[in-house]
């Protein structure tokens, strides 16, 4: 079976206050010696179970800011993991890119180094939100962006925005989504501001410099959001994503099915389940940049910890994370990936929650309703308990 592949690169031009992600500011950055590291830790990772003999079937070059590489960079990897693997003819190669980083030769270059897909980390169309959050760009570079894409022929091209900031008001984030729409993405993402330790919005939270919108002001943005942008031809497949059917993000749909996939590059984590779901195996890579590039080049391996997934959590992951999904699971797929029955492994949590009208049952299939979506994290949670 195919398997997905994540590559982190990690270099931003500055650090957004309210990232938490494995991102730094810099302003130069060692792309030649880190895109050596990811090829040699590619090539080591090919060598053994269970990705060998495997193709590829999704590549996602996430970060940080990936569309800081050079075009030649981005399509050294790529030829690396086809030669090594083998990339299936219809793989999808995604790029996560920051509109104030793009021209249009550099998006024409990324199309012919393999990219099929570009992520584009939109966040708002409204200056003052995008000040606040403190992106290099406006919205202007947005539409700029955007356009170079198409120009360049990237049919499948997501927007990334964000909503619940301090300040918005329901009309700003309708005025968001209608703008992100207007611009034709075939995909859009929507996530709630959150407020993560060690952040710089934390801080500021916790020093009362900063207040996150009431809790109820947000649930409405999360109605409106879930609303709108169905009336605008892009129904929800996922808790925060929205596209037409055939246009999902098909790397992603590999963590929400749960199932494995090898991550690259400083930081990144990787998922590795053995043939009968009985256990998993998930390890990290070592943080901070140059850490993960020394490593590499001494031990061709750089791994920062791991830990053994006993199968009891490997079926709490798999509910947890295929819930988000719309049309959530089919009984069946669990029961033949576990050998044991939803109902016996679940039934407790989930008979309180299906007569609450939190999740519904069609068929062989369960899911969150509109009840259950708007509070999906409580839900989520009762089956980790
Ligand atoms: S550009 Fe993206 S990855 Fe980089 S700091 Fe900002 S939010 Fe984080």
């Amino acid at each position: 079976m195919s398997f997905s592949l994540y590559v982190h690169i990690p270099y931003c031009q500055a650090k957004c206050p309210y990232c938490d992600f494995n991102s730094y500011g810099v302003q130069a950055w060692p792309e030649e010696e880190y895109v050596g590291a990811l090829v040699a830790e590619i090539s080591e990772r090919a060598k053994t179970a269970p990705w060998a003999a495997r193709r590829i079937k999704t590549i996602f070059f996430g970060g940080g800011t990936p569309s800081l590489f050079s075009p030649d960079s981005i399509g050294r990897v790529i030829e690396t993991a086809d030669h090594l693997y083998g990339l299936e003819p219809s793989a999808e190669i995604t790029l996560e890119a920051n509109p104030g980083t793009v021209t249009q030769a550099k998006l024409l270059g990324f199309k012919s180094a393999g990219v099929t897909r570009i992520s584009f980390g939109a966040q708002s169309f409204n200056s003052a939100t995008l000040k606040f959050l403190g992106r290099i760009h406006s919205a202007d570079d947005t539409r700029e962006a955007v356009r170079f894409a198409h120009r360049a022929g990237f049919e499948c091209l997501n927007l990334d925005l964000i909503f619940a900031v301090p300040g918005q008001r329901v009309q700003d984030v309708r005025q968001d989504l209608a703008r992100a729409a207007a611009l034709g993405p075939d995909h859009i993402s929507a996530y709630n501001l959150t407020f993560e330790e060690g952040t710089a919005f934390f801080s500021e939270m916790k020093r009362g410099r900063i207040l996150p919108l009431p809790t109820d002001e947000q649930a409405g943005m999360y109605e409106a959001v879930r609303s709108e942008l169905p009336r605008l031809g892009y129904p929800m497949y996922e808790i925060s994503n929205y596209a037409p059917s055939g246009h999902e993000a098909r790397h992603n749909l590999t963590y929400w099915r749960a199932e494995d996939y090898l991550g690259v590059g400083a930081g990144a984590h990787s998922c590795a389940l053995d043939k009968a779901f009985c256990h998993g195996r998930r390890w990290w890579n070592q943080r901070l940049p140059a850490r993960y590039i020394a490593e590499m080049y001494r031990n061709g391996i750089a791994e920062g910890g791991a830990e053994l997934i006993e199968k009891t959590t490997l079926e709490q992951e798999f509910v947890f994370l295929n819930l988000r999904l719309r049309t959530g699971f089919e009984l069946m797929e669990f029961e033949r990936r576990f050998g044991t029955s939803f109902d016996a492994r679940f039934g407790q949590v989930a008979g309180p929650l299906l007569q609450g009208g939190l999740l519904a049952r069609e068929r062989d299939r369960i899911f969150l309703t509109d009840r259950g979506l708007e509070i999906a994290d409580s839900v989520l949670a009762e089956f980790v308990g």
